[in-house]
């Protein structure tokens, strides 16, 4: 994962992303009630923060036996806990790029995509994650720089994930495309 933006896979995300001052005139920004919600604001200059959506993808890959490729995490937060190859969109990168691009970084491998498997949102967290199945085109799967180990597991025997609902994702995945699948 591309550990750039604010450090961490994305459901961790909650509450970041708030502005302490004026990006018009740099004066500090008080909390007032706008468009129904308490928003920073600039009492000089009349600008309003609005907290954006973070957009994050992760990749969903299986082999021949139906296992979910997963990684091991290097560093905090959630050392040594596993997830699949995530993290987040840039500005004006196209949200498939992303996904490959990722995958690439935290496991070396290059994917096609095999159409999306679901898109996941929560009340109160600013992250929109985005997953995608994928199948590898080309290398063999091995750490990146933010991975200790990277390995195929069952979805029924998984190891200890660092998000709570990537289990519920990847049972998913595997119902309907691996123990069942869908007829193309
Ligand atoms: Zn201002």
């Amino acid at each position: 994962m591309a550990d750039n933006q604010q450090g961490s896979h994305p459901p961790i995300m909650h509450g970041h992303g708030q502005a302490k001052f004026c990006l018009n005139c740099g004066q500090e920004l008080a909390e007032r009630e706008i468009d129904g919600a308490m928003r920073p604001a600039c009492e000089d200059c009349g600008y309003v923060h609005y907290t954006d959506p973070k957009v994050a993808v992760g990749v969903l890959i299986g082999d021949e036996q139906g296992r979910v490729l997963l990684m091991q995490r290097a560093h905090h937060p959630r050392k040594d806990l596993w997830s699949y190859p995530s993290g987040f969109v840039d500005a004006g990168e196209k949200v498939e790029d992303a996904a490959i691009r990722e995958t690439q970084e935290e496991a070396g491998v290059t994917v096609e995509l095999d159409g999306l498997l679901g898109l996941h949102s929560e009340t109160g967290n600013r992250v929109i994650l985005v997953v995608y199945r994928g199948h590898i085109v080309e290398g063999e799967p091995r750490p990146g720089e933010e991975s200790l180990a990277v390995d195929y597991f069952d979805a029924d025997n998984l190891p200890d994930l660092a998000f709570d609902r990537d289990r519920r994702i990847i049972q998913d995945w595997h119902k309907r495309f691996v123990a069942s699948p869908a007829p193309n």
